[in-house]
């Protein structure tokens, strides 16, 4: 039986944005994010990363720093009892440095590659998940492929939205409170 997800972007939703972090000791959970992604695998959803990290087409780390730093993150958060079933990031750059990565992708937000992939892979049923990040990028992968599409907006930034979200919370706690 196919199953709900909880799409996650990571930077500036789960953790602190800091601009191509690159080392496990800059992760800084966002307040409240640990028991919202609690609470998600308490409501049954598959909670799945979905995180653009360009900073290797451009150079600034490998892809073994950031499993480093991603398997940091899921030690930082188990140990509050939150649990993630799977992290899908986007390597890519069309105009990258380092070649192997310069491409124009298929999975780099705004565009839904890296939620089509999580779906095949682990049978989650899109029209019944949900895609939740801190900007228009992540809004828009979301309604690419039919999820329902929450903005987390801590500080009013006024994002110009393209298109708009679903909702607009302050903080992954109140994307929960939609959901129960
Ligand atoms: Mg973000
Ligand atoms: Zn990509």
């Amino acid at each position: 039986m196919s199953r709900r997800a909880a799409f996650l972007d990571r930077d500036g939703t789960i953790v602190q944005g800091v601009e191509y972090l690159s080392s496990p000791e800059e992760l800084a959970l966002m307040p409240n994010a640990a028991n919202a992604i609690k609470q998600f695998n308490k409501r049954g959803y598959l909670t799945v990363i979905v995180t653009n990290q360009s900073g290797i087409a451009r150079g600034y780390f490998t892809e073994e720093r950031l499993t480093g730093i991603h398997r940091r993150l899921i030690e930082m958060l188990s140990r509050e009892g939150a649990r993630i079933d799977a992290i899908y990031y986007c390597p890519h750059l069309a105009e990258g440095i380092i070649e192997a990565y310069s491409i124009d992708c298929q999975c780099r937000k705004p565009r839904p590659g890296m939620l089509l992939r999580a779906a095949r892979e682990h049978d989650i049923n899109l029209s019944a998940s949900i895609m939740i990040g801190d900007t228009p990028a992540d809004v828009m992968a979301g309604k690419a492929v039919g999820c329902k599409t929450v903005l987390v907006q801590p500080h009013n930034n006024g994002f110009d939205m393209p298109e708009n979200p679903d909702f607009i919370v302050k903080d992954l706690m109140g994307a929960v409170l939609l959901m129960s």
